[in-house]
């Protein structure tokens, strides 16, 4: 078991706030993604996590254990570097073992455990050859059989493949995944990449400015963005962004937009001020019938699929349709939107209205 709470934890640098009253709860054996832009305190929450950095204020439990204050080595976390340290003149079957054998773990205890790890990555027939010589690939395997033979509670990984060319990291993360599902360790892993947070994540926590702005499932976080942050953040193309001013009539799902009116969900009724009204691109129809008229700026072919950059009265946007639908540049089209699929915004303080 390895749940790992988190409450109000914040992290001054001096004058300067890293992270500011998070809260959030890591469940056990969750593959839990930390995601956001660089220098919004991803690293300084992990660090916290595993004791590498002691907090200003708040508290870290793991199992119902506070841990705030204790240091690395009594808290059982592994923590998994960008840059793996191996020990270069060692062979990659010391460098696994190094820390049964810190421990006075007996010779045949380290070499069946061992033996275990090799298996479960896959690498039984490397373990006498140098590190010196490994590709990318296995340095990286030997630095995770390195990290999960001590068998600890939950590991801390901090961007572990960013140094890697996208291919590459594409199956060392689906490697990654598989290990975790049969392994079944609550693993924290940092990443700036939104792609690879919801491809590998259970659950994420977006940050920005040292502020933890939502924590759900992937799909909740695409579906449901809480903030405007979040809604642009996530997905590629991000999601379009129309501003307007007036009100969601009161008491009618409908909204106007530079004189049209679009139905909102009931949801939405109430809104009122100056409101941003976000669509996803794959949710944006092009329809001779629809109320928002916009002009094609732009087509890209992305083989099944092709986005389409249009410019509306209430600002640019961008549309993901089916490649095989005829546009062409320079022609008027109406655009239409399911209520279901509308995030409305406060424009002032970027929250979603639900
Ligand atoms: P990156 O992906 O760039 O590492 P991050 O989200 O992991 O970004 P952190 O490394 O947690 O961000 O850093 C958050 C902020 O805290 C940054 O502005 C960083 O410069 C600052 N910071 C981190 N460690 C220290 C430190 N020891 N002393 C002073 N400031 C620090």
């Amino acid at each position: 078991m390895a749940e790992i709470v988190i409450k109000n934890l914040r992290k001054n640098f001096g004058d300067f706030t890293a992270v500011k009253e998070s809260s959030f709860t890591i469940e056990d054996g969750e593959f839990f993604m930390l995601l956001g832009p660089s220098g919004c305190g991803k690293t300084t929450t992990l660090r916290m996590i595993a004791g590498l950095e002691l907090p200003t204020s708040g508290e870290i439990y793991l199992d119902g254990e506070e841990i705030s204050q204790q240091p690395p080595s009594k808290r059982d976390i592994a923590f998994v570097f960008q840059m793996f340290a191996l020990y270069p003149h060692m062979n990659v079957r010391r460098n696994i073992s190094y820390p049964l054998v810190s421990q006075g773990m007996p010779k045949r205890d380290v070499k069946t455990k061992v033996a275990e790890v090799a298996g479960i990555l896959g690498i039984e027939d490397i373990l006498d050859r140098p590190v010196g010589g490994l590709s990318g690939g296995d340095r990286q395997r030997v630095a995770l059989g390195r990290a999960i033979v001590r068998d600890p509670k939950a590991f801390m990984m901090d961007e572990p493949l960013g140094a890697l060319d996208a291919e590459f990291r594409e199956r060392m993360a689906e490697e990654l995944r598989a290990l975790h599902d049969r392994m079944n360790a609550t693993t924290v892993y940092v990443t700036h990449d939104q792609l690879e947070a919801m491809q590998m994540g259970d659950k994420i926590v977006v940050m920005n400015n040292a502020v933890v702005e939502q924590f759900g499932t992937p799909q909740e976080i695409y579906d449901k963005p809480a903030t405007m942050f979040v809604a642009d953040f996530i997905g590629s193309p991000s999601m379009n962004f129309l501003h307007f001013n007036g009100a969601a009539h009161q008491g009618a799902a409908q909204v106007s937009m530079n004189g049209s009116s679009y139905a909102v969900p009931k949801l939405h009724q109430n809104a009122k001020g100056n409101l941003v009204f976000g669509v996803r691109p794959e949710h944006v129809k092009l329809s001779d019938q629809g109320a928002l008229r916009a002009k094609v700026l732009a087509s890209e072919y992305l083989g099944t699929t092709q986005i389409i950059t249009l410019e509306s009265e209430s600002g640019t946007l961008k549309a993901r349709v089916d490649s095989h639908q005829s546009v062409r540049v320079g022609e008027m089209i109406g655009l239409d939107f399911k209520p279901e699929t509308i995030t409305l915004f406060d424009a002032d303080s970027g929250n979603a209205l639900a």
